[in-house]
């Protein structure tokens, strides 16, 4: 399935035909063309569609840095949790279509213009064949700024195979140890051991993120994983960190992130509140029970539990400039 060169658009776009790349395997045509496109579970065809692109400093210091992280955040997800903060263009469609040289244009326009330490695809991978056209553009012009492929966790380790050579970064997340919450709230239960997976494929290209290991203030190269703490779900969250631990060690760059804010009115009632300060200690005390090393922390606001219209809480993507930081 790996296409031989692995740089022509052709060859990229052809992934797309019985769409794999990701680990649903809808094996549908995303393709345009003669056939009329079909759409799998990430709500996209093979037409490129992006919600934001731009410097954001909302990323941990080594992927922020002081000129912000260039992110370009696709529209739609494979994974679509019923509780995504950034909603609007996971679940919703939100988002606007645009070509890959086009893409290619604006990205090259933000690094000139703020000098962003990299480029930070957010949630790629169901895109991922225009997206290693455009990281092999970027090469071709030899620009080695890194690039950061910010992802769910929910990947496939042949799709990682692919990827290996158009990423220097990952930021995965592990969300779930629990697969019974996973199918609940992502309609996969087989994402603990997927994510495992994909992690350790990770780990196996790009080792732990460089800026733990040393003094560098940015990162260029390794893998940084994300948990998300959810309200009411201390438990899932011990796991998680317990099974990284053990899977990966102490050495394994984490970060615990508590900006959970809820977005709908959601049907499971403890995710329509924020995280509380004595679950985000809970789990906080546990990561460093277990001693991890390289440990960002993101410490909850208080604030209003308001929904999407009202909230600074959450990203706005129907505006220029959706994130407030
Ligand atoms: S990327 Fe989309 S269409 Fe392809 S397998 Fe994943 S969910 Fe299905």
């Amino acid at each position: 399935m790996r296409p031989e060169g692995s740089t022509s658009y052709q060859d990229y776009q052809e992934l797309y035909s019985s769409c794999r790349l990701c680990p649903r395997n809808c094996n549908i045509s995303r393709r345009g063309g003669v056939c009329v496109p079909k759409k799998g579970f990430c709500g996209e065809t093979d037409q490129l569609r992006v919600g934001y692109i731009g410097p954001h400093f909302g990323e941990e210091p080594p992927i922020t840095g002081t000129n912000g992280s260039g992110t370009v955040f696709l529209s739609g997800c494979s994974l679509k949790c019923s509780f995504c903060q950034n909603h609007q263009i996971s679940h919703h469609g939100l988002g606007t279509s645009i070509g890959p040289v086009e893409l290619f244009n604006k990205i090259q326009d933000m690094i000139g213009t703020h000098h962003v330490h990299n480029i930070n695809f957010v949630t790629p991978d169901h895109f991922f064949p225009h997206i290693f056209y455009i990281v092999s553009l970027l090469r071709k012009l030899g620009l080695d700024i890194p690039i950061v492929f910010n992802t769910s966790g929910y990947q496939s380790v042949e799709m990682l195979k692919h990827a290996e050579e158009h990423s220097d970064i990952y930021l995965p997340d592990y969300k779930y140890s629990d697969s019974s919450m996973a199918a609940r709230l992502s309609k996969c239960p087989d994402y603990p051991a997927v994510a495992l997976d994909a992690i350790s494929e990770m780990l196996r290209q790009k080792g732990f993120l460089d800026a733990c290991l040393s003094d560098l203030d940015i990162a260029k190269k390794g893998v940084l994983v994300r948990h998300l703490i959810l309200p009411g779900q201390v438990e899932n969250s011990i796991n998680a960190l317990t099974s990284l631990f053990l899977e990966f060690g102490a050495q394994l760059p984490i970060s615990l992130m508590s900006q959970y804010h809820p977005v709908l009115p959601h049907a499971d009632e403890c995710l329509n509140r924020s995280v509380s300060k004595e679950e985000f200690d809970q789990v906080l005390s546990h990561a460093n029970d277990l001693g991890f090393e390289h440990l960002f922390v993101q410490f909850p606001e208080t604030g209003s539990d308001d929904l999407q219209e009202t909230s600074p809480f959450l990203p706005d993507f129907r505006l220029e400039k959706p994130f407030r930081q």
